[in-house]
């Protein structure tokens, strides 16, 4: 398979599976939080990194370490992941290159593992490291049950 990387810093991945919003936008969930001494996040920004407006946010059910809020995505979309382990963090920064049927296509730009970045996260995109720090939180969060990343919606109408 290694040869089929295209360079160290964009790894293909294409395991998200995406959901479809009332309208059929594809989209994908800010989730996870933190266990007693492990934890994961996905944390949704946009092609600069910045904070996205969600368009569901789960007000009930179970929450703890679940889906928190729901984002319409798009090709430049960025995607966070982080795992924690007794508070070591590993990171992964990924941008979304197509949406084909019902998975999302990324490619992972850089990652923080072992104490350093493989790539220069500062020269690449200096906007992304709120993003990097919410998810990095959220991974570490006991329980979380919020959005860390996400703009506040407008009140949710049903009528
Ligand atoms: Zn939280």
């Amino acid at each position: 398979m290694a040869d089929e990387e295209a360079s160290p810093g964009a790894r293909p991945r294409v395991d998200l599976d995406i959901e479809r919003t009332a309208k059929g936008l594809p989209a994908l969930w800010e989730c996870g939080g933190g266990y007693t001494s492990t934890g994961y996040a996905q944390v949704i920004a946009g092609e600069n990194g910045e904070m996205l407006t969600p368009v569901y946010i789960p007000r009930g059910g179970p929450l703890a370490n679940g889906n928190h809020a729901l984002f319409v995505v798009e090709e430049g979309t960025v995607v966070v992941t982080v795992i924690q382990k007794h508070g070591d963090v590993s990171v992964q920064v990924w941008r979304i290159k197509g949406i084909v049927n019902d998975q999302v296509t990324t490619e992972l730009i850089t990652e923080y593992r072992l104490g350093e970045w493989t790539s220069d996260l500062e020269e690449w995109q200096p906007g992304i490291h709120a993003a990097v720090q919410a998810a990095v939180d959220k991974a570490s969060c006991y329980h979380c049950r919020e959005p860390h990343y996400a703009l506040p919606m407008p009140e949710q109408k049903v009528i």
